[in-house]
């Protein structure tokens, strides 16, 4: 048997402090096939945060020479700072075959669906409001004026839920990552992706 696979693009969104972070990190520890595209942001690192690993934090400066070198995949301002998924991040790691994980708000989503129709697009909802509220407060990675500008988003991200393939409610980690997986697993047996060759 022979098999030749094509790469995929995963777009995961949802609101801030849904766990998006939590269930794509867990899937790129458990899959090697999956990798992380490394997004640019004007917002500034949290503790714990490394440049180059979880963002390239760079300057509204450097952003906007990114903007003029048309090196961006998709960008777009959320939650007040600049965010943009770099052509290079994208192009590099599906050339390797890989399947590249994209954590990009509902506006950046929109515009990677248009320009990939063959994307897969997951949206992660809250159980509810009140447990988004928990969950931000709970992480302690933002003030109290950052979480309730993300709380107050929330609402305008999760009315755009249906624009998706699939949604998932992470109430229940296991679950969740369960159901993200399965996604995942069933999306790379597709045949416009996967090409075995029987011998
Ligand atoms: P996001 O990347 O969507 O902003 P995170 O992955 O950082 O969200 O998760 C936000 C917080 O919620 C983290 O502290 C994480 O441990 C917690 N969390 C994630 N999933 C669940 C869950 N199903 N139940 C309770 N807490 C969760
Ligand atoms: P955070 O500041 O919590 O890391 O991310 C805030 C929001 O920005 C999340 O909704 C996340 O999905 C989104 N985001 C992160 N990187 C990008 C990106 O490259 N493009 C877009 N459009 N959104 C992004």
């Amino acid at each position: 048997m022979r098999e030749e696979r094509k790469s995929m693009l995963i777009v995961i969104s949802g609101p801030s402090g849904v766990g998006k972070g939590t269930i794509y990190n867990k899937l790129l520890d458990n899959d090697p096939s999956l990798t992380f595209s490394v997004s640019v942001t004007t917002r500034g690192p949290r503790p714990g945060e490394t440049d180059g690993i979880d963002y390239f934090f760079i300057s509204d400066e450097e952003y906007q020479k990114l903007v003029a070198e048309d090196a961006f995949v998709e960008h777009a301002t959320v939650h007040g700072h600049s965010y943009g998924t770099l052509k290079s991040q994208v192009e590099e790691k599906m050339e390797k075959g890989l399947n590249v994980v994209l954590d990009i708000d509902p506006q950046g989503a929109r515009s990677v669906m248009a320009s990939c129709p063959d994307c897969v697009s997951i949206f992660l909802l809250p159980p509810s409001y009140e447990s988004l509220r928990q969950r931000l407060y709970g992480r302690n990675t933002d003030d109290p004026k950052e979480i309730e500008r993300r709380l107050g988003n929330a609402r305008g991200e999760i009315e755009q839920a249906h624009l998706y393939q699939y949604v998932v409610v992470n109430d229940n980690l296991e679950l969740a990552y369960d159901q993200v997986s399965a996604i995942i697993t069933a999306e790379k047996q597709r045949t416009n992706r996967f090409f075995p060759v029987v011998e």
